[in-house]
């Protein structure tokens, strides 16, 4: 019996196991076990219209046991080494054996040795951060409002945002959106919301012409750009950037980078500067026969983004060039196909670069919700999605004429 363990159950895990799972169909002398610390799916571009309350949680998350094969082991563990001597997984409670191994494990939170600001901070990456985000900002807004002294308040009303990547845009956008509807919570203070961003401009992976429409809407909304600035300081109150500016501001959303797991290098696989697994065109590891990567974790030849995008193209590419060395076949080189870029600018905008023409506006917002809608798997799920945003976008408007009726009665 051959074994093939897939670690991690993303956009990389998930579509190389369903890879697997089709070229394995009818091999019962392979064993397929998917290893992961989280029992679910999480579809991440949505995570910032969970943390603005304009969907469920649930909504973007899929049970992996309902979505896994009927003869696909699955085991929660969190892995902590990899014994490539012994090709075992070694978790925090089990060591789970392996021929052939598919790396996926995603990336973690990046503070750049500044770890002490993780107190003062929230991060954007998982789904239990997204229902963080979405308490911290209706505790803040319900303090706020109970809240005399206007320095303070303007404090626990102003909301910063370090790293203009797209988690940043996005997260930014759509909390603002809500907040300023009065959806997610209602305050007639004002509120600040602060991007900043160390390079000289946002969005700096996506097309220039998604980039420009971006900027420039998100400053005529009110945001305040802090472009070519870093945070250099960070305690409960204050947001310090490396110009001197003190920024008083009890939120800081920390979206300014990721990083490869460090178990990975600190287990002896090859790895590049930055931690992440150094794979050849066949995305697998340099040197390590029979074990290969896919997604956030791994730095192919080609330089591309850490997007979902192409750990879901590279997954089932990498999947099936393990099937090539177990059955002795050649392999075949991955390349990334570029398929566009979809940018929420918050309800109802957003950006959107398809072939060369980049819009913005709702047309584009419209685009943005069917095309994750459709990336939903089942009709189930597309469905309820697309009733939330619908239940959402009333919910908004009946906002909006009730905040129209008060202010005419004044
Ligand atoms: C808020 C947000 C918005 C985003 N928006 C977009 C977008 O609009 N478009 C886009 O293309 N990309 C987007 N991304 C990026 C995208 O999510 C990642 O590039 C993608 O998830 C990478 O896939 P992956 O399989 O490498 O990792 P992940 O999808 O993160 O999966 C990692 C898997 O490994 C498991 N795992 C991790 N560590 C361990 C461990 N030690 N032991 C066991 N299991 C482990 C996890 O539980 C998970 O199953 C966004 C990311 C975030 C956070």
């Amino acid at each position: 019996m051959r074994r093939i363990v897939v670690l991690g159950a993303g956009f990389g895990g998930f579509h190389a196991t369903q890879a697997l799972e089709k070229a394995l169909a009818g091999r019962r002398r392979v064993e397929l076990t998917v290893v992961a610390d989280d029992p679910r799916f999480v579809f991440t571009p949505l995570i910032p219209n969970v943390a603005n309350g304009e969907l469920d949680l649930a909504s973007i998350t899929f049970p992996l046991n309902e979505q896994l094969g009927e003869h696909t082991r699955f085991v929660r563990e969190r892995v902590e080494g990899i014994d490539l001597d012994r090709r075992v997984l070694r978790g925090a409670a089990q060591e789970i054996p392996f021929d052939y191994l598919m790396l996926a494990p995603g990336a973690e939170v990046h503070w750049y040795g500044n770890d002490e600001w993780a107190e003062h901070s929230i991060t954007c990456k998982s789904a239990s951060d997204a229902l963080a985000i979405r308490a911290h900002v209706e505790e803040a807004l319900a303090k706020a409002s109970a809240m005399t002294d206007a320095e303070e308040r303007a404090r626990v009303l102003t909301f910063v945002f370090a790293g203009g990547g797209p988690t940043g845009v996005e997260l930014l956008a759509e909390l603002r959106a809500s907040l300023v509807e009065g959806v997610l919570a209602t305050t007639n203070a004002p509120m600040r919301f602060i991007l900043v961003e160390p390079r000289p401009e946002l969005l700096g992976a996506l097309p220039e012409s998604l980039r420009e429409l971006a900027a420039e809407h998100l400053q005529r909304v009110g945001v305040e750009l802090r472009l070519g600035r870093s945070v250099m300081g960070r305690d409960a109150h204050t947001v310090t950037l490396d110009d001197g500016e003190e920024i008083k501001a009890d939120t800081l959303f920390w979206c300014a980078g990721i990083k490869a797991p460090s178990f990975l290098s600190d287990s002896g696989l090859p790895t590049v500067d930055d931690g992440r697994l150094d794979v050849d065109v066949s995305l697998q590891l340099s040197g390590i026969e029979g074990v290969f990567a896919a997604g956030d974790a791994c730095s192919p030849p080609e330089d591309v983004p850490q997007t979902a995008q192409v750990a879901t193209q590279q997954g089932p590419h990498a999947a099936n060039n393990l099937i090539a060395s177990l059955s002795g076949r050649t392999q075949s080189p991955w390349r990334y196909t570029y398929q566009g870029d979809l940018i929420t600018l918050g309800r109802p905008q957003a950006a959107v670069s398809i072939k060369g023409i980049a819009f913005q506006g709702r047309p584009a917002y419209a685009l943005y919700r069917l095309a994750y809608a459709s990336l939903m798997p089942g009709a189930l799920k597309k469905l309820r999605i697309i009733t939330e945003w619908l239940e959402s976008d009333a919910a908004a408007q009946r906002t909006r004429t009730n905040v129209e009726l008060l202010e005419s009665d004044h």
